[in-house]
């Protein structure tokens, strides 16, 4: 509502004139004006306006008259009455109506103009909150003390908000979803973005957003049907990978012989090169896809007291190399002593390389690149941060679907846009999380956050 729409109705020309041109015009409101509650009537009809201020006393039907007419109609527009006698039976009969206020003559023009205001807000506030209602989609807001402050029908219903519950009940004591509760109470960053899987099966995305003044903004939306379209599509991918996998290698083993004849000339062997760094190529895609598939479907998941500074430090020996060629320098802090947690070796390592290789790639020669180990409470924390391109916003919720590269990659960098889907995927199947925060032009950070020995008392 940027300019609401306030429909004046008073016989009195003088007094309507000067409310509508010296009150309400300069305050920004549009007016729309009416001398009797016939021509009132007219006018909702017509101009559907935001709120209606309307005399009690007029020549052909009062103030009232004129409101059970609206309401007759099915309109539920805000109503202030303006009246000059203070009787009773006027004052019962208006709230029976449902005017929502009531200013006795001579009235006071801040008076009024506060009675507007208010009244807008609330039905403001109701249309949203019906909206809110309407959607599937879960809506919660708190207070930065994680106190709830707002949330809707669905909320209710899928994170079993028990009703009646009080706004500013912490919301601990409210939500015992456990991927919910996991995350929300670490307190994590604008933007985070994770999944949590519900009792009955459904799974839904929750994005968060901080506004100061307001808090923190949940917006969970149920993605269950995307999941099994996932499955589906891994399914179909497994399959078509192990297929195509036999042939390219009947292929390379020929090729490998055809080298060894020794009757090809030069340039003949270098077509022979060109195809066989292509074949090497799709190999390597394949093989990409079929270790997702392996990780999505759990088979090796073989977990295992494991240190992640072992794992980090192996990492970083695989890239010095590519480290090295861009001249890039690092920073590690790997802290001391920190708990080990249960996970895969070979997986972990697989992760922290992908996440390594990216910082390196899309982060220009010269560049910075900072790698982090920490624990914090329950949880060992691992965090590779560049100063490289960094990643949109419209882009980030997005890298770490399948074959997705953001269109400012493509045009600079080679990759099949399956690194990071390997990284979600090891992170989830060792029940851990993963996030990004970035800006476009000043660089990314990338955080797995895994739970330690001592958090899972195992
Ligand atoms: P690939 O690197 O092969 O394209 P990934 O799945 O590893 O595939 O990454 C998906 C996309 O995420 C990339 O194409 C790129 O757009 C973006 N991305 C990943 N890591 C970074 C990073 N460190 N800096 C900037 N963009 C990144």
């Amino acid at each position: 509502m940027t300019h609401p729409k306030i429909l004046l109705v008073d016989d009195a020309a003088a007094t309507r004139d000067f409310i509508a041109n010296n009150v309400l015009a300069p305050e920004g409101y549009e007016v729309i004006t009416a001398a009797s509650g016939t021509e009132g009537l007219q006018r909702v009809r017509d101009h559907h306006p935001d709120l209606i201020i309307s005399d009690y006393l007029m020549p052909d039907i009062t103030g009232l008259d004129f409101l059970q007419s609206l309401k007759q109609e099915g309109f539920n527009t805000p109503f202030i009455l303006i009246t000059a006698e203070g009787s009773e039976m006027i004052a019962v009969r208006a709230l029976r109506l449902g005017v929502r206020d009531y200013l006795m003559k001579p009235f006071d023009i801040d008076e009024l103009l506060n009675s507007i205001q208010n009244l807008l807000k609330d039905s403001l506030r109701l249309t949203l909150h019906d909206i809110f209602d309407q959607v599937n989609s879960i809506i919660l807001i708190t207070d930065d003390k994680n106190r709830l402050l707002f949330y809707n029908q669905a909320a209710c219903l899928h994170l079993n908000i028990p009703p009646q519950t009080q706004v500013g009940t912490p919301i601990k004591e409210v939500i015992k979803v456990p991927d919910f509760a996991a995350v929300f109470e670490q307190n994590p960053p604008e933007n985070t973005r994770w999944e949590v899987a519900l009792e009955n099966g459904r799974i839904f995305n929750a994005e968060l957003a901080i506004r100061e003044g307001i808090g923190r903004i949940v917006v969970m939306q149920d993605i269950t049907h995307l999941k099994e379209l996932d499955r589906l599509k891994s399914e179909f991918v497994t399959t078509v990978s192990r297929d195509l996998r036999s042939p390219l290698t009947t292929i390379l083993g020929y090729l490998d012989l055809m080298g060894k004849g020794g009757s090809l000339n030069m340039q003949q062997q270098t077509y022979m090169q060109h195809i066989i760094f292509s074949v090497k190529s799709i190999t390597a895609l394949l093989s990409d896809l079929l270790d997702l598939s392996k990780i999505e479907a759990g088979y090796d998941i073989n977990l295992e007291p494991t240190s992640m500074e072992m794992i980090v430090r192996y990492a970083l020996e695989a890239q010095r190399t590519e480290l090295e060629n861009k001249k890039q320098a690092i920073k590690t802090d790997l802290g001391v002593n920190l708990p080990q947690i249960r996970g895969n070796p070979i997986r972990l390592k697989q992760m922290a390389i992908n996440l390594l290789q990216n910082a390196i790639k899309y982060t220009p020669e010269g560049g910075e690149i900072e790698v982090r180990l920490y624990a914090d409470q329950q949880v060992v924390v691992f965090e590779v941060q560049d100063n490289g391109m960094g990643i949109s916003v419209e882009d980030q919720p997005h890298i770490w679907d399948k074959f997705y590269r953001a269109d400012a990659a493509v045009e600079r960098y080679s990759g099949t846009g399956l690194g990071l889907s390997i990284v979600k995927s090891i992170v989830d199947t060792h029940k851990g999380r993963v996030w990004v925060k970035s800006a476009p032009g000043e660089g990314s950070c990338f955080t797995v956050m895994l739970e330690s020995i001592n958090g899972t008392g195992s």
